[in-house]
């Protein structure tokens, strides 16, 4: 979701002065987005500002404006403390309110120029009015593309910032979501992946005012209606919200990918009811029998938590047992993290570090060798991706499988944002390599044209 924020918040930039620049030591605006649902991905915002003050005091000793600004997540939860802890820093600005950067900006050149500051730039209220509805219009940036169409989340696991920093659950109405996904596929989009941190709770209103709204298994159909998109995929999904009319989605709609993100977070009921998950083992488990019986090549993929609070050898060797039994392909695993204000962190049986370490290392060795496991299965199939940008190796191009793996190929410059069968050849942990058979429109082709295959 950051990346398409950051996106989102190039887009309100542009036709301003600013324009996107490799050199952030010449920049005159630097703006970090910015993470707060672990304390790391906080932490190096401030190793990062130490970093671009440099920069801005060189410009200055220069007589050049620069401007820094900090939005995101860590803003929106930090707010004053940002100015406190790096003084340098212009303006603050959460989640919620990108749409207000130019006059931000406006406010803070003008009293740089001053020479003094009367405020601090700081936008982290929640406003009345929607960003959505103010921010400029999607364009197209390559073959694939994120929608958001949900944001916030009223869940309240006990250890998690969302609803704190991304505020209360809201669905965008669904006539712009699908405007948005028009509007993209006509540009050249052919893969969409819907966003939300917590996707599956999706029920976007018809028409502005309407009380009937549509939830995700309706926009899915919707979506999949459009000619040109070929491949739909979301993320972030709750178990909770997987209902049965979203599984069944999952059995009809071809372009849905056969590859689902649902997070369980642990495989110890116990630890999932102090987490306030609101779901058990068995409950997870049926979810992911029914979506299998839906669309038996699905393939799942998780996150975990290790050293929740409480958390003992014996709900730690649940969590093992959950991943041994389910057909995970790839997983994200993280230590527990204490965010300030959310209750998991004031529980005074907290794991010690070096425990936390110890068990996310067992739990790593474990998916990864699922990963391989599952990547080398591939060897030998063939596989459709969209090739959708440059390869890491010159002469290469790379896409997504439909299980999201990355894959590496060799293939010339006229096969970028084409869908081809790619025959797996190499399987690495994180990647698979293989040669391009044939472009599936050539393939389709040839078999309107009558020739066997
Ligand atoms: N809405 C999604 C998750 C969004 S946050 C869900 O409910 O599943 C993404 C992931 O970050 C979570 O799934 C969780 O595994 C991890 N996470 C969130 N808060 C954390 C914390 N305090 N410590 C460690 N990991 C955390
Ligand atoms: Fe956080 Fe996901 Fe729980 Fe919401 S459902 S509180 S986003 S972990």
């Amino acid at each position: 979701m950051n990346v398409y924020d950051s996106n989102r918040i190039i887009d309100v930039l542009k036709g301003s002065e600013y324009f996107p620049t490799d050199s952030p030591e010449k920049a005159t605006l630097i703006l970090i987005n910015t993470c707060h649902i672990r304390e790391k991905a906080a932490e190096k915002l401030y190793s990062d500002l130490g970093r671009y003050h440099v920069y801005k005091q060189k410009r200055k000793r220069n007589g050049e404006d620069s401007i820094i600004a900090v939005a995101g997540c860590v803003g929106q939860a930090e707010g004053e403390q940002v100015f406190s802890r790096a003084p340098f820093v212009d303006i603050v600005v959460g989640p919620q309110s990108y749409h207000e950067l130019p006059s931000l900006l406006d406010r803070a050149i003008s009293q740089n120029r001053r020479g003094f500051r009367e405020t601090r730039e700081l936008a982290i209220q929640f406003p009345k009015e929607k960003k959505f509805d103010y921010l400029p219009k999607v364009r197209a940036n390559g073959f694939s593309a994120f929608v958001t169409i949900q944001e916030g989340c009223d869940k309240f696991c006990t250890f998690c910032v969302v609803p704190y920093t991304r505020g209360a659950e809201y669905s965008r109405p669904f006539h712009e979501v699908l405007e948005e996904a028009n509007t993209l596929v006509s540009q050249g989009v052919r893969e969409i992946t819907l966003l939300g941190q917590n996707v599956n709770a999706y029920h976007g209103h018809q028409k502005n005012g309407s009380v009937n709204s549509i939830k995700l298994a309706g926009l899915l159909r919707e979506l999949h209606k459009i000619k040109d998109l070929e491949v739909i995929r979301y993320t972030t999904s709750h178990p909770r919200d997987m209902t049965d009319d979203l599984i069944i989605a999952h059995g009809e709609l071809e372009k849905l990918a056969p590859f689902l993100h649902l997070p369980v977070q642990s495989g110890s009921d116990r630890i999932l009811k102090k987490m306030n998950r609101k779901h058990t083992i068995s409950e997870y488990l049926d979810v992911v029998d029914k979506l299998v019986k839906a669309r038996p090549e699905l393939k799942l993929s998780s996150d975990f938590i290790v050293g929740f609070p409480s958390e003992t050898d014996t709900d730690f060797a649940d969590t093992l047992k959950l991943v041994n039994d389910l057909d995970i392909i790839q997983a994200y695993s993280f230590k527990f993290s204490a965010r300030p204000g959310t209750p998991a962190s004031l529980d005074l049986d907290q794991v010690p570090e070096e425990k936390k370490t110890e068990r996310l290392k067992e739990l790593q060795e474990l998916i990864g060798k699922k990963q391989i496991k599952f990547n080398n299965s591939c060897i030998g199939s063939r596989l459709s991706v969209l090739l959708d940008r440059p390869g890491r190796k010159k002469g290469q191009l790379s896409g997504r499988t439909p299980y999201m793996q990355a894959a590496h190929v060799d293939a010339s410059g006229e096969y970028l944002g084409k869908f081809v069968e790619l025959k797996v050849t190499e399987a690495y942990r994180n990647s698979l390599g293989g040669v391009v058979e044939k472009s599936i429109k050539e393939k389709e082709k040839l078999f309107q044209e009558g020739e066997v295959i």
